[in-house]
């Protein structure tokens, strides 16, 4: 049995070693898994079932009650654009936790119920004596540490065991996130790697990236961090919620939606509950913490339910005339009423991330704040979350759909500039920006004869493996 060790690159212990950088899918293994049990047949646990059955397996969906895993698969089907069509939902079959036989013979087990430590413990205890031996079983847990999901579990368990961290909607997105705990084998990972990763008729076609058993993995540990600081820092800059989102959007390479759309997608009841997972999990200095509680009007507005798009409306709102005609109206944060939207028209130095964080104006101050506090997270989190730049800016791509990761934006900025103009504002560099000042370096990434290389924690630039 091997462990992945989660301090070095080349983790090591025992005989076989894996890289775990940047790592080069081994696609050329054959694929092992042909059978796959999802448990949990809600949006993410069906999504992961279709995904499975569009790649050719054979899957068993359960749920509480098969009824529940029937209406799971139902729901693949349909809508505008289906997930799967009727051939491959044909390849699920839906059950209850009441036949636990039907996953004997799976090669994957894939949980997916409620984020619940208690539950999914239950369900690992119960899961374990019915798998075969050399089946693989994970978690798709967005925050529950591994460590406490498999404490105290059997030793084959702990050797067979991951977090896949799928993004939604699962068909759509490209990130899945892959945890092992401090006993998984080597064999594991690779397995999964190999199937998550390997390109749909021979795997499920995703970008995987390689990340560690810490609170929130690493696109949410960033994302959030950006979304929190986000929420405290416009009420600080007392700009309109409308020029917020023209500049966290575009400018910088990320969606539409900005930071507030973002948030209405999601839901303020999920923020506050991120919130409150960080503040459990998060170290006693860690910078997130300051923004772990949503500011006092957000915090008005979850409890009177305006909660985003699943309620009708949250920081935006579509209002319907008598005439049948549609307006958008924004919340206003100061007046906490609700007004007309007034479409913000930046400046053209506004439209450009490498001079909108140097514009000497309330905008660029704001744009700096937010986009510099988010650089210095994301530095100093190589190796805690990562043991590289490259999965933290493959996670913010693939995950949050970001144009560009954040040591990638650095380096459009000019890292170099960024890291004198932290200095300059008396901010101690952190992790990686520390790493590129004191090796008077000025990119995170460079091209040497055709090949991209990335900057390591040693100060070297080491070879990028392809995605
Ligand atoms: P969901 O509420 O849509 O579905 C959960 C399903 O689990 C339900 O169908 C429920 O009936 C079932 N369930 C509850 N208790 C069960 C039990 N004891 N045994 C079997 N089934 C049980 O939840 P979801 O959004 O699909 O999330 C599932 C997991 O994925 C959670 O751990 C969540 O944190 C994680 N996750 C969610 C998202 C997301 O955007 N929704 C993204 C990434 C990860």
């Amino acid at each position: 049995m091997q462990a992945i060790t989660d301090d070095s690159s080349t983790a090591i212990k025992g005989t076989i070693a894996i890289d775990t950088t940047n790592k080069q899918l081994r696609l050329s293994m054959p694929n092992t898994i042909k059978k796959v049990a999802v448990i949990g047949a809600g949006t993410m646990g069906a999504g992961i079932a279709g995904l499975c059955a569009v790649n050719g397996c054979d899957v068993v969906l359960l749920d509480l009650k098969t009824e529940t895993a029937q209406q799971g698969i139902d729901k693949l089907c349909g809508g505008r654009n289906p997930a799967v069509t009727a051939e491959q939902a044909a390849r699920i079959s839906a059950g209850s936790l009441d036949d636990l036989n039907q996953i004997s013979d799976c090669d994957w087990i894939c949980e997916a119920v409620v984020e619940n430590l208690q539950i999914k413990r239950d369900l690992f205890s119960r899961l374990e004596p019915v798998r075969k031996d050399g089946s693989i079983i994970t978690t798709n847990t967005s925050g529950i540490p591994l460590r406490d999901i498999y404490a105290d579990m059997p030793e084959r368990l702990r050797r067979d065991i991951a977090v896949t961290h799928f993004f939604n909607p699962v068909h759509i997105m490209k990130l899945v996130e892959l945890v092992p705990g401090s006993e998984t084998s080597t064999e594991t990972m690779e397995t999964l790697a190999g199937f998550l990763g390997g390109p749909l008729g021979n795997g499920l076609g995703k970008g995987v990236v390689y990340a560690k058993d810490t609170v929130n993995f690493i696109g949410n540990r960033i994302g959030c961090f950006w979304m929190l600081a986000g929420l405290h820092k416009a009420i600080e800059a007392d700009i309109s919620m409308e020029t917020v989102d023209a500049l966290m959007s575009k400018p910088i390479g990320l969606p539409p939606t900005g930071l507030y759309g973002l948030i209405d997608l999601i839901g303020l009841d999920v923020m506050d509950f991120v919130g409150k997972n960080l503040e459990q999990n998060l170290a006693a200095d860690d910078p997130c913490r300051a923004y772990v509680k949503l500011p006092a009007t957000e915090s008005t507005m979850l409890a009177n339910g305006q909660l985003g798009r699943k309620t009708g409306g949250g920081f935006y709102k579509m209002l319907k005339a008598d005439d049948g005609s549609k307006s958008m109206q924004v919340f206003d944060l100061q007046a906490r009423d609700w007004r007309a939207m007034q479409p913000a028209t930046l400046d053209t130095t506004h439209q450009d991330v490498a001079t909108l964080l140097f514009a000497d104006d309330e905008e660029g101050q704001f744009a700096w704040d937010i986009l510099s506090a988010t650089f210095t997270y994301a530095a100093s989190l190589v190796p805690e979350i990562s043991d590289d730049i490259v999965n933290i800016d493959r996670a913010m791509k693939w995950g949050f759909n970001w144009a560009h990761g954040p040591f990638e934006m650095m380096d459009l900025v000019g890292a170099e500039k960024i890291a004198s103009k932290l200095q300059n504002q008396g901010t101690e560099l952190t992790g990686m920006l520390k790493v590129l000042n004191e090796n008077k370096l000025s990119h995170f990434y460079e091209n040497s004869n055709g090949t991209t290389q990335y900057l390591g924690t040693d100060g070297k630039y080491h070879a990028l493996a392809q995605s």
